[in-house]
């Protein structure tokens, strides 16, 4: 009697890291600025510890019902950036819930949409995280990468992607875009529209 035998390819689990983005999107989707809806998730020895996502201090209306509280920010080299900062961002509530329950996070990995933007990359060094992890790179993330090099802080991107913004200058788009060149990539600048 012939058997029928169907060889199924071996199932590929996701790698670790692939696994805690892919949640970081899922806990981003409860953001509440359009601005990215971005998602934060800490581990630590392959557990998660605490969890992030982008939006407004407890009990504060948020972007989505009465709309963002935008910023221009001048750099030094006249380049003009846009910020929402009625939001706390994804990493930082992450941190403050760790807080929150007593929760250490000296030694942990740190998984985010964008590269953290200055401020998160200073909490993320004083708050003892030791390895970051990114879907894509941000077009303001200069200075944190700069940062976590000089603390020791593991820095990694797991998409050569640029986010922009519609409201950014062109002169700022034209020189974030190059900043992502050293690494001998090709850079995909993604535009988010509002
Ligand atoms: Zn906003
Ligand atoms: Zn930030």
């Amino acid at each position: 009697m012939k058997r029928n035998i169907i060889k199924e390819e071996k199932y590929q689990r996701p790698s670790w890291d692939e696994y805690f983005m892919e949640i970081v999107k899922m806990v981003g989707s409860r953001g509440t600025c359009d601005r990215g809806r971005a998602g934060c998730v800490i581990t630590k020895n392959k557990r998660i510890i605490s969890t992030g996502y982008v939006g407004s201090p407890v009990g504060l209306p948020h972007c989505d019902d009465i709309g963002h509280e935008m910023h221009t920010v001048i750099h030094p080299d006249g380049t003009r950036t846009r910020h929402c900062i009625r939001t706390t961002h994804a990493e930082q509530n992450a941190i403050c819930q760790a807080a929150r329950f007593g929760v250490a996070l000296e030694g942990a990995t740190l998984y985010c949409k964008m590269t953290p933007c200055y401020t998160c990359a200073k909490m993320i060094i004083n708050a003892g995280i030791k390895r970051v992890v990114c879907e894509q790179d941000y077009h303001d993330g200069t200075r944190s990468k700069e940062i976590f090099a000089e603390a020791g802080v593991q820095f990694k991107l797991l998409n050569n992607v640029m986010t922009t913004y519609d409201d950014m200058s062109p002169e700022d788009k034209s020189t974030k875009k190059t900043e992502t060149e050293p690494d001998n990539q090709i850079a995909i600048v993604k535009k988010i529209s509002f």
